[in-house]
């Protein structure tokens, strides 16, 4: 029988000279089948295991253990690691089209006063319209919103109600499939086949380029295009389970006076010089 200790330790006088399915069984190999067994980790749930599920066409997209893909982990690392969300202090998140891993999560920061919307998902607090948000002004600190805008027809308006909600100083992580230079729509486009072939998704009403940052600037936002798994060590990235492809956009509501909040990202200093493009 396989021994381990308090954190994982193996005694060896225990298993020295027994076997496993046929093969000698030594404090080394057991140590490197350990290793292997937690040698990926999901940040949202923060379970480890030997590798990802596949998912959506890809060998190793899904976390066993909480459902999650790889833009909730960069995502939520994001968020854990260059944001004041985990920091203690009161704040208000308003999460639009609520991932059931991640809602349960930001559930249990004590500290976060936390809404979830959506305009049909059974899992939200509330169904909203996000191009006619029924929010105030200026009633939340930051607000989450991933792969939700290719889905709205007028994204604009989105971006805006978005704008709108936040505080001056507040920020928004806004995640989309980024697939082009320049977006391309094609507002007749509406029958779901030639969407899937238009769009790549049946539900998609645009394939995303480089601009989308223009169209977040053009409601007011302040925005930093992020390919934060690229800035993340190699091992870190394959720990994860992320795609270093995937970029991230960090918008922030300028303060009044057109001043630029400073608290709510400071380790994004550091990354600005060497991620742009
Ligand atoms: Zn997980």
């Amino acid at each position: 029988m396989v021994v381990t200790g308090p954190a994982g330790s193996v005694s060896s006088s225990t298993l020295a000279g027994s076997t496993l399915e046929g093969r000698e069984v030594t404090p080394t190999s057991l140590l490197k089948s350990f290793t292997k067994r937690r040698a990926h980790a999901c940040p949202v749930c923060e379970s480890r295991f030997a590798g990802f599920q596949p998912a959506h066409n890809r060998p190793a997209a899904k976390c066993p253990g909480c459902g999650s893909l790889e833009r909730h982990r960069l995502a939520w690392l994001f968020l854990q690691r260059e944001t004041d969300l985990f920091a203690g202090r009161p704040l208000s998140l308003l999460h639009a089209a609520p991932e059931p891993m991640l809602k349960k999560r930001f559930r249990a920061l004590n500290h976060l006063e936390y809404l979830s919307i959506d305009i049909e998902s059974p899992i939200a607090d509330e169904k909203m319209d996000m191009t006619q948000l029924d929010l105030d002004d200026e009633t939340f600190d930051c607000t989450y919103c991933s792969h939700v805008l290719e889905h709205i027809p007028d994204d604009r308006a989105a971006m805006g109600e978005l704008y709108r909600i936040l505080r001056p100083g507040g920020w928004g992580l806004l995640l989309v499939p980024i697939l082009r230079e320049t977006t391309y729509e094609d507002p007749a486009i509406v029958d779901p086949a030639d969407r899937l072939e238009a769009f790549g998704q049946a539900d998609h009403v645009r394939k995303y380029g480089r601009d989308f940052a223009d169209r977040l600037q053009s409601v007011g936002f302040s925005v930093e295009e992020i390919p934060y798994a690229a800035t993340l060590d190699r091992q870190t990235s394959a720990r994860y389970g992320l795609d270093v492809k995937e970029l991230v956009h960090f918008c922030r509501k300028p303060r009044a006076g057109g001043e630029e909040p400073g608290d709510a990202s400071g380790v994004l200093e550091s990354l600005r010089s060497p991620v742009r493009p």
